[in-house]
């Protein structure tokens, strides 16, 4: 059972969502381990490549706070939609412990699928920067 604060939160912020394009507005939270909830909806544009998603919003959020550790992550859209690629990566980056950090997928029906962080995206891209 996904936690309510984490939920709510995410489900809130989706009403805040800019998605004129998709139609498909999502809401996003992220438990920091300094233990705030940082929450983020989709942000689309006319020019598709500039679209932001939820995740990455709440993210970026997190990140400017001064927080650089994830603990778990709500996402709310209709049907419990999983991250994209782009943000199952970004939130990679935010952990060295991915199959610690439980992601929720709620649907605006209440249905729940769950996934750890290490299940959404294995063999994480991971690169020592500097060593060539
Ligand atoms: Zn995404």
């Amino acid at each position: 059972m996904a936690p309510n604060d984490l939920v709510d939160a995410a489900r809130a912020v989706r009403a805040n969502a800019y998605a004129p394009y998709s139609v498909y507005s999502v809401g996003a939270a992220v438990r920091g381990a300094d233990g705030v909830i940082y929450s983020g909806c989709n942000v689309e544009n006319v020019s598709f490549g500039l679209c932001m998603c939820a995740e990455r919003v709440a993210i970026g959020k997190m990140v400017s706070a001064g927080c650089r550790r994830i603990r778990e992550v709500a996402v709310v859209t209709r049907d419990s939609g999983s991250p994209c690629g782009m943000c199952r990566q970004t939130l990679a980056e935010f952990t060295d412990e991915p199959e610690r950090v439980v992601i929720w997928l709620v649907g605006e029906d209440g249905t729940e699928r769950t996934f750890t962080l290490a299940e959404l995206i294995p063999a994480t891209f991971r690169a020592a920067l500097g060593q060539d």
